[in-house]
């Protein structure tokens, strides 16, 4: 199946796909009962002692890792993969599927991290820097896993924050890819090379078959060289590793078209993954995405007279929105990001001319006052 049957059938069935699914947090992480496709393959234990478990489904001599909430506040791969479960137990395709790839997957990489909606884990490590060190519990579980399966392909499935954009335009972003990569010093690796445009071709092959609405929210994601980080040490040990970031799209802060987008394209990629004949030559190809940028702000107001301390000045205001947990629930608030000449940025949602009395508590890094809020009138997010 191409991208577009996939997601025609996924949007088809929503319906049927689990809650828990939809939600931007999910409390109950007990994976053994959330993919029930999958079966148990290799357990260990995170810094604070909480479960982490591989996953498998298939058995066929393709063999593709998967691992999702390796940063504990990016859950929408986690999410797509509760979609994707539900395709692998419903559709009939999938059993053709089954008998050519072997995926095993890793849900929950941080479960410290994920059940307080953090980035690092209990150490305060961000794990995506720990591939060349090894001190945290959790890459030693990954780096367990990943020698006894002796994966071909993988997948490194994170999130990105809502600063993102391309071509200049307001409308963010819903998936951004890049193919993690090499050292200076494996450059001139044939193999490497190979791995690396192969992944480029296959991606290319989604390409083909995705809807144009879908694709003009698709970009690039600079391909810098990150030594610490574990897609560059994967590509490095000769595992085809692609990686993709969902991100936000519109006022979609939850990240629903994303997560549908995320799961069409994986599944996709499977299907595409158990019909490649690894045989023959591989061309470089290059992708058509625009350059994933870091030119959004949530909130901006333009040309803002802002009186502090008596004292007037004119100025444009950058606000974002932070996620945090309250009792257990996903809130929202809006904290001041910026102030400044900010021609260079574009708002998510813009607001001209506003008049604002600054108190003290007005700075960077804070929260936007009550005040000012009810100034504005904001779509998207209406719970603050
Ligand atoms: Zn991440």
């Amino acid at each position: 199946m191409n991208y577009r049957e996939v997601k025609d059938w996924l949007v088809t069935n929503s319906g049927s796909f689990p809650d828990w699914s939809n939600s931007r947090y999910v409390r109950t992480m007990n994976v053994l009962e959330l993919f029930p496709s999958f079966e148990p393959y290799i357990s260990g234990k995170s810094y604070s002692g909480n479960d982490i478990f591989a996953l498998k489904w298939g058995g066929g001599p393709i063999k593709i890792l998967a691992w999702s909430l390796m940063h504990g506040n990016e859950t929408s791969a986690f999410r797509s993969f509760g979609q994707i479960d539900y395709f692998l137990r419903s559709n009939q395709l999938a059993e053709s599927l089954n008998k050519r790839v072997t995926i095993v997957y890793i849900p929950v990489l941080n479960p410290d991290g994920a059940f307080d909606f953090i980035r690092r884990n209990h150490q305060e490590i961000d794990i995506n820097r720990d591939a060349r060190s090894n001190q945290t519990e959790e890459m030693r579980f990954f780096k367990s896993v990943f020698s006894t399966f002796k994966p071909q392909y993988a997948l490194n499935l994170h999130d990105q924050r809502s600063i993102f954009g391309i071509n200049g335009k307001r409308d963010g972003v819903r998936l951004a890819l890049c193919i993690p990569q090499v050292s200076v010093s494996y450059l001139k690796s044939e193999s490497l090379e190979y791995n690396r445009n192969s992944l480029r071709q296959i991606v290319n092959d989604v390409f083909t078959n995705v809807n144009y609405e879908d694709l003009a929210l698709w970009s690039h994601f600079d391909e810098a060289y990150y030594s610490k980080a574990i897609g560059e040490w994967m590509q490095e040990a000769g595992v085809r590793t692609l990686l993709l970031e969902s991100g936000v799209s519109g006022l979609d802060y939850n990240r629903s078209e994303s997560v549908l987008n995320l799961s069409a394209f994986i599944l996709s990629y499977f299907f595409l993954l158990s019909k490649k004949d690894d045989s023959g030559l591989c061309t470089p190809s290059s992708w058509e995405l625009p350059k994933n940028e870091p030119l959004l702000r949530d909130v901006i107001l333009r040309n803002c007279q802002v009186n502090r301390d008596e004292l007037l000045f004119t100025t444009d205001i950058a606000l974002q929105y932070v996620e945090y947990l309250e009792s257990g629930e996903l809130k929202y608030k809006l904290v001041v990001d910026d102030l400044g000449d900010l021609s260079d940025l574009i708002g998510r949602q813009e607001f001209q001319d506003i008049s604002i009395f600054a108190s003290t508590s007005f700075k960077i890094g804070q929260d936007v006052p009550l005040d000012i809020i009810s100034q504005l009138n904001l779509n998207g997010l209406q719970e603050l």
